[in-house]
């Protein structure tokens, strides 16, 4: 309980709120499916696929268990493995590097571009060089979509298409997110995305799909996700893994998919609050011309080491944030033997040091986010 004189504390992701909107429609939703009881791969979920791959413009969508599955199932589908790199960014969540091992492929950090903490590609074609000294093929770039913003996936392409290596988009936080009028799920020859509950197209559960144009690499997914079967169930052909996508959580993305775009347009409209009330006194994210963010985080830079001491002024008064992510992944103990592209990825370690993610969600009122945006720029005065 806090005092009255205490104003209440503000949550970081409202899911709350997306729940009394959906209401009875996720309510009925779950009947349908307690109802005829195929709760694998029952029929919510090819209605899920066909409506997922036409919101974003992909010839498929293949669900999977969740998005660390979907990026090793990518791999799997491209035949990753010992003796090839992976190139993926130092500024990002573990999974996008953590797959690469997982298939026994060899990570190779990568740095990021200050002011869109997107892959740096000078740095990847730096990387390129390291692996092909170390003897390594190189043979796959993971870029990543980081807090919704999509990456340069043209420059990414041109350097993909010149060291012949296949993109795997890292959508996990950028699903939904678009560079002109295409959508993520389609640059690159397989995205990956997660459901996990807090992403922008979030589920209530674990959940993930790999959206693919190519007929081939569809029908291979499919098979590798159901423990790589043949044609008859009992038949395998591959070695694959257990990883569907839930019918109940399927039933639940149906309905989400539906306000998402409206859900897209709110989180647009809070970022740019955030950035004309904040743009004088911090370093606010930067968004290309022609590239619109689905704003998985919401987050600025704070230089002079003056960044724990603001979030734990914030904490005081009731305002979470959260850093994403304090430790560049070349410098965690899991991570640390692998190679780092050359020149370093000096631009990822400033940025562990600097950044700070503010609330953010569809949900977020005005009034609430006046009170953080006061607090931050009171504090930053002191
Ligand atoms: C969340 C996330 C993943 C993994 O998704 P899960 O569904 O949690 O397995 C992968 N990459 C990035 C960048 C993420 O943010």
């Amino acid at each position: 309980m806090h005092r009255a004189s205490e104003p209440a504390s503000i949550p970081f992701i409202d899911l709350a709120a997306q729940r009394r909107r959906l209401g009875a429609a996720i309510d009925q939703a779950l009947a349908r499916v307690l109802g005829h009881c195929q709760f694998m791969l029952g029929p919510e979920v090819a209605a899920f696929e066909r409506e997922l791959a036409e919101f974003c413009g992909a010839r498929h969508a293949i669900g999977c268990a969740n998005g660390t599955d979907a990026l090793v199932l990518a791999l799997r589908a491209r035949n990753v493995g010992p003796g090839d790199a992976v190139f993926c960014p130092a500024f990002t969540f573990c999974a996008t590097a953590e797959v690469a091992a997982l298939v026994g492929a060899t990570p190779v950090f990568v740095d990021v571009d200050a002011a869109t903490f997107n892959m740096d590609v000078d740095s990847l074609l730096a990387g390129v060089r390291v692996a092909r000294r170390l003897r390594l093929r190189p043979k796959a770039v993971i870029p990543v979509d980081l807090f919704g913003l999509p990456a340069d996936h043209e420059a990414i392409a041109e350097a993909a298409r010149a060291e012949q290596l296949v993109v795997i988009d890292d959508a996990a936080q950028g699903f939904g997110a678009s560079i002109g009028a295409r959508r993520l799920g389609t640059f690159g020859a397989m995205t990956a995305t997660s459901f996990f509950p807090a992403k922008p197209l979030g589920c209530y559960g674990d959940g993930g799909a790999i959206l693919t144009d190519d007929d081939a690499t569809a029908e291979l997914l499919r098979s590798l996700r159901v423990h790589g079967q043949g044609r008859d169930r009992y038949d395998n052909v591959r070695i694959g893994l257990n990883s569907r996508l839930d019918t109940i959580q399927a039933a639940v993305l149906r309905e989400k998919l539906k306000i998402f775009p409206e859900e897209i347009a709110a989180r647009n409209r809070i970022a740019q609050r955030y950035s004309e009330a904040l743009g004088d006194i911090v370093t606010t994210p930067a968004v290309p011309d022609g590239y619109r963010s689905v704003w998985a985080q919401y987050t600025i830079r704070v230089d002079g080491g003056r960044r724990d001491a603001l979030a734990a002024a914030l904490r005081a008064e009731g305002i979470p944030t959260a850093i994403y992510y304090p430790i560049p992944l070349n410098r965690q103990q899991a991570y640390r033997h692998y190679p780092v592209a050359d020149g370093g990825v000096a631009v990822s370690e400033r940025l562990a040091a600097e950044v700070l993610s503010l609330p953010m969600h569809a949900y977020l009122d005005a009034a609430t986010q006046d009170r953080i945006v006061t607090a931050i720029r009171r504090i930053l005065a002191r």
